[in-house]
């Protein structure tokens, strides 16, 4: 899960981490009250949504008062904003950040993340601050500094100081960097995140390190612990697909093709996405209904999956081991006709009840590709589109 910045900013505020006073607006008036607020001669009003590349899509701006604040948050509100990571429809931005200005001297990158390969925490940092990483990477990889967390030493002085070293950072600013980055670190731990993004990381005029952007994600399978992190999920910058499936605690995944499939257990899910690359289509989900789903659960899976426009046949591959085909059977039919079914419905099943299920779904009416096996399955549902 992703916040905001002005959220990433206020929790990494609490662990002790510089960065710079600030409060969110929603409307043009709120953001002219919080200019005012500041009262400094200036500050940076910057667009919340859950993508990077604002400042050169023009979502960032530094303003010398509470007037210009109020004009460029009503530019921004309500309207999309198109960086390179928003695709071409942008996003809405719906909250602005009006925050102090900082006297920016330089730009450094930070960032912690779950090193899998390392089996660890990673530091990743870079003079390439304010840049594209990923592009600092590809080109000039040796201007990355990567450096792993012991996690029974964390964040030792030693190693505060070789990475501070090599971002070229002198005298106070060299401890100030070493504090930061514990602090970080700790927040990082204590809210089970998966990353923490600080792009950049400045060095101000007068020599103080401070973090200019954040951007926190969090491993889901940790939310439970946060209740308070997990209030912060903002389901305007989710897949509407995908807020609704968890709301049914079913395990979807949007991909980019044209086939859904509708699967229990993530292994069997896998392999079916396999098999339907195998006979040459691509699948337009990942979509594991669970063990014991009902047919409510069923039935919830079968609308989600057909309301992607791009879905031009369902493929249900279905072990009846816990879950009963029969039950199976019945969520698919409620739901079929509750959404009217106008695609190619190719079902596989097996196991549990299999043939009461049969037999449901032939007294239905709805028209059902039966297939044999999982390769007769997939490969009816690629010609059933081609
Ligand atoms: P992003 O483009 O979405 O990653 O948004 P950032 O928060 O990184 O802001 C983009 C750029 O705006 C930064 O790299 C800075 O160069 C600039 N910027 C943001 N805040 C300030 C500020 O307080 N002072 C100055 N001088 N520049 C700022
Ligand atoms: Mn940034």
């Amino acid at each position: 899960m992703n916040i905001h910045e002005f959220q990433a900013k206020q929790i990494l505020g609490r662990f002790g981490a510089p960065v710079p006073k600030g409060q969110p607006a929603a409307t043009p008036e709120e953001a002219a009250a919080a200019f005012k607020a500041l009262g400094q001669p200036r500050a940076v009003v910057k667009a919340q949504i859950h993508a990077g590349g604002r400042g050169k899509a023009g979502g960032v701006k530094l303003l010398s008062s509470a007037d210009e604040a109020r004009e460029f948050a009503a530019k921004l509100l309500g309207k999309p904003l198109v960086t390179h990571q928003t695709g071409p429809q942008g996003r809405v931005v719906r909250r602005v950040y009006v925050e102090e200005a900082s006297n920016v001297a330089r730009e450094l990158y930070l960032g912690l993340l779950v090193d899998r390969k390392a089996q660890a925490v990673s530091v990743i940092a870079s003079t390439e601050g304010g840049m594209d990483i990923e592009e600092v990477a590809a080109k000039t990889p040796e201007k990355i500094i990567t450096e792993t967390i012991d996690p029974l030493l964390g964040i030792s002085g030693f190693l505060g100081r070789k990475v501070a070293f090599g971002l070229g950072l002198k005298d106070k600013q060299v401890n100030q960097f070493v504090g930061l980055l514990a602090s970080l670190y700790r927040a990082f731990l204590e809210t089970d995140a998966s990353l923490i993004e600080i792009n950049p990381l400045v060095v101000t005029a007068d020599g103080r390190v401070v973090c200019l952007d954040a951007k926190m994600s969090f491993d889901d399978n940790g939310l439970f612990r946060h209740p308070d992190i997990r209030e912060l999920r903002d389901a305007n910058e989710e897949d509407p697909a995908e807020t609704e499936a968890a709301k049914y605690d079913l395990s979807y995944i949007h991909l980019d093709g044209n086939i859904g499939c509708m699967v229990n257990g993530a292994g069997l899910a896998m392999a079916t996405m396999d098999i339907v690359k195998y006979y040459g289509a691509e699948p337009a989900n990942f979509l594991d209904v669970g063990g014991g789903a009902n047919a409510e659960k069923v039935s919830a899976a079968f609308r989600i999956l057909l309301s992607d426009p791009r879905v031009k046949a369902v493929l249900i591959n279905i072990f009846g081991g816990i879950m009963r085909c029969d039950v199976l059977a019945e969520g698919v039919v409620k739901a079929a006709r509750e959404v009217n079914l106008s695609v190619p419905l190719v079902v596989r099943m097996e196991g549990t009840n299999v043939e009461q299920g049969k037999q449901i779904l032939k007294d239905s009416g709805i028209k059902v590709i039966a297939a044999a096996d999982m390769a007769d399955a997939a490969r009816r549902v690629v010609e059933a589109i081609s």
